[in-house]
């Protein structure tokens, strides 16, 4: 997605360890009209696939989440990073390990919100090895929930995540696709070059 990739390279900031940070339009500061954009384009690419449900986790994937039900015309659920303090055995639980913050997060949906005649659209922020999408599809699977696809703002392509993802048969879609982060610059794969 052309817009995406012209405000990553003019407003992105490449951190130590293969980390980019875009708090200026998506993680702490948020730009709606990229958003509203970024919810057409998922609507486009997974529209006939009978979404019933948006699922994401809290919370930077909660924006391109709500944009993208908005167009379906659907719920969204997110999942929740911290077990409610009111134990419960009504939820679907899922160990996500995050990379980036390097911790190990129980993450929850309560068991009323994910349903078995559910087809589900993932969607996330970002995308590095994978392990919170896994999550989602793990907390999908045991709805017993039609996992349709997983749709991605930036993948981190030169991580695990995208492969562990089609590997494993689910269709990803991803607005923009980093090659390398290398030297500080952001480098696109070569046939989204702008
Ligand atoms: P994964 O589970 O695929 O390794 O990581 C996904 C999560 O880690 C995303 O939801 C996002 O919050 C965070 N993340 C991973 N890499 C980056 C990055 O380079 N920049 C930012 N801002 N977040 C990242």
């Amino acid at each position: 997605m052309r817009e995406l990739q012209e405000k990553i390279r003019q407003e992105g900031i490449v951190l130590p360890n293969n980390v980019l940070k875009v708090d200026s339009f998506i993680n702490h500061q948020m730009d709606p009209k990229l958003m509203k954009k970024i919810g057409e384009e998922f609507a486009k690419r997974f529209e006939n696939e009978g979404i019933t449900k948006i699922l994401t986790i809290e919370s930077s994937g909660i924006a391109p989440a709500i944009m993208t039900a908005l167009e379906f015309d659907v719920p969204v659920v997110f999942a929740r990073k911290r077990k409610p303090l009111t134990a419960s055995d009504h939820l679907y639980c899922s160990s996500v390990y995050s990379y980036t913050k390097q911790e190990t997060n129980e993450i929850t949906v309560s068991k009323d919100y994910l349903l078995q005649s559910d087809t589900v659209l993932i969607i996330d922020d970002f995308l590095a090895n994978g392990q919170a999408a896994l999550g989602l599809i793990d907390l999908a699977r045991q709805a017993g929930a039609k996992v349709a696809g997983v749709g991605i703002v930036i993948e981190k392509s030169f991580q695990e995540g995208a492969d562990l993802i089609t590997a494993k048969g689910f269709r990803l879609e991803s607005l923009a696709r980093i090659e390398s982060l290398e030297n500080g610059e952001v480098s696109f794969k070569t046939e989204e070059c702008v």
